[in-house]
C-alpha cells in the first residue's frame, strides 16, 4: 500500500507571528491557528507561546 502524501496543510513547523487589529494585537501561526485578539502585543506572544507548548507537531 502506498502512502498518500498530504496536500491540505503542509505544515512542518509552527512559525507564529503577532499582526496589529486597529488596537489590537493577536499572535497567528503558519499552522493557521490564531490566537484571540490581545490589548498588549506581549500577551499575544504569551498566547503564540502557549500554542507552540500545547500544539505538538505529529
Ligand atoms: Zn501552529
Amino acid at each position: 500500500m502506498a502512502q498518500q502524501p498530504e496536500e491540505t496543510h503542509p505544515v512542518q513547523e509552527h512559525r507564529t507571528t503577532t499582526i496589529e487589529q486597529g488596537r489590537f494585537c493577536l499572535a497567528r501561526c503558519t499552522c493557521g491557528w490564531q490566537g484571540p485578539a490581545r490589548r498588549a502585543r506581549s500577551l499575544a506572544r504569551t498566547d503564540a507561546e502557549g500554542h507552540l507548548v500545547n500544539t505538538p507537531l505529529a
